[in-house]
């Protein structure tokens, strides 16, 4: 919001007192909020300051005056304003039995241009002083609002801090606050995801939505402007409820930081479940993908690593002999090993990786198919294939991110 101040008195312009209030107000104000982009000093002359409030009028929204209150005809500063502002001047009861309490207790005779303290605009908004006599004002104009205040800094100080800066305060707009939340998905690429939320996204106003592609997910910034933070997650939750509904199957996870990883083993800890491992493909980067996240130990209860489903097989006779196919990707052979292991290790959940990572391995399958069996305690099943891309860690790692998808649905 833009201000000005504007410093009554011709002492000032002589050089005589140093326009200390000025210099107070300028940093009160910005630390308010306030922009102020004029400080003018100007006599005691009604012609000049009148044309300074006309000038004042066009390009501020806030006009604070000081000095000029008191009670000798050279102090002009309400007469004018209440002229500019096609106001008449009122007596205030309140401030006028002030003044004639103070002066009688000082023993001092009344005279009739003491009465000039108690003066205030009418429709204005009479501002206490608690230190000295005379009255100051805030008045709202269409376009600006003004204030005035008295010259003398101990009262100007007094007036401002006690009266003044919570009118300002509130005279500010209401600062609007930015909240964000960030939505995670898994197993569904950016295009596709922006694609499903076409209309939402191109609708967007409050709260915006921003789309990031990360490394084998997708992030999606919702941000809201609001006055509070009610408000606010009333309208992220509007947002993320429309999202859900879109693509709500691929989310796995709020926040910044968050992870594939992370998730799993919360869900697990809360739901008091255990899991163990067969990697044939990931040589243990399941496992210490997961032993990265604090109270992983929890969960897993530990994991057997093989270098391909055939070293397994050549390793465990007692399986082989169950297994004659030699394949690298046998689904059936991949589920017993899952079961087998979720009741070696006594665990909830079992997974078991297969896949090829190097052209020599399979003559009948491509580099990067993988397979992944899921088991339970109960003897549930499941058994899933996928072609990944990339280099060998790259096709090691989506197995990883994979497998700990299917485990946390
Ligand atoms: P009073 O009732 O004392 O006349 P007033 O509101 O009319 O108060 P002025 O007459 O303009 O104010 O100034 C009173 C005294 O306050 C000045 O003599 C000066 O010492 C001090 N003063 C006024 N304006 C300023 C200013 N901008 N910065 C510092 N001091 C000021
Ligand atoms: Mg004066």
């Amino acid at each position: 919001m833009k201000a000005e101040i504007i410093a009554v008195g011709t002492e000032l312009l002589l050089g005589q007192v140093v326009n200390t209030n000025a210099t107070y107000l300028s940093e009160e104000l910005a630390g308010l909020g306030y922009e102020v982009y004029y400080q003018t000093v100007v006599g005691d002359n009604p012609g000049r300051l009148k044309t300074l409030l006309e000038l004042a009028d066009t390009r501020s929204e806030l006009v604070i005056l000081c000095g000029g209150l008191g009670p000798t005809d050279d102090d002009i500063t309400r007469d004018i304003l209440a002229e500019h502002l096609n106001e008449a001047l009122v007596m205030d009861q309140k401030a006028l039995d002030y003044v004639v309490s103070y002066i009688s207790k000082s023993g001092r005779p009344m005279t009739p241009n003491n009465k000039r303290q108690a003066l205030a605009i009418s429709n204005g908004q009479v501002l206490e002083n608690p230190v000295g006599l005379a009255i100051g004002t805030f008045y709202q104009a269409e376009k600006t609002a003004y204030m005035v205040l008295p010259g003398p800094p101990r009262e100007l100080k007094g007036m401002f801090e006690e009266s003044a800066k919570p009118v300002l305060k509130e005279l500010l707009p209401q600062k609007m606050k930015l909240t964000s939340r960030v939505l995670r998905f898994y197993g569904i690429g950016e295009s596709r995801l922006v694609t499903e939320l076409a209309e939402l996204i191109t609708n967007q106003t409050n709260p915006t939505i921003a789309p990031y592609a990360k490394t084998n997910e997708v992030t999606l910034r919702l941000t809201a402007k609001t006055e509070t933070n009610e408000k606010a997650l009333l309208l992220l939750n509007e947002m993320e409820e429309k999202i859900q509904e879109k693509v709500g199957l691929y989310f796995y996870g709020y926040g910044e930081t968050n992870s594939l990883q992370n998730e799993l083993v919360n869900v697990l800890k809360q739901m008091g479940k255990t899991l163990s491992s067969v990697e044939c493909l990931t040589s243990g980067l399941f496992q210490s993908t997961i032993s990265t996240i604090p109270g992983s130990d929890l969960i897993s209860k530990g994991g057997v690593i093989f270098p391909s489903l055939n070293q397994l097989v050549t390793s465990l006779p007692n399986v082989s002999s169950q297994n004659e196919s030699n394949d690298y990707l046998d689904e059936q052979l991949l589920t017993l090993v899952a079961g087998n292991c979720c009741q070696m290790f006594e665990t909830d959940y079992a997974i078991a990786i297969a896949g090829i990572t190097d052209s020599c391995q399979s003559e009948s399958y491509d580099v990067g198919e993988v397979a992944i069996a899921l088991t339970d305690r109960t003897g549930k099943q499941e058994v899933m294939r996928y072609n990944f891309g990339g280099n060998k860690a790259s096709i090691q790692y989506q197995a990883v991110l994979k497998g700990m998808d299917l485990i946390r649905r």
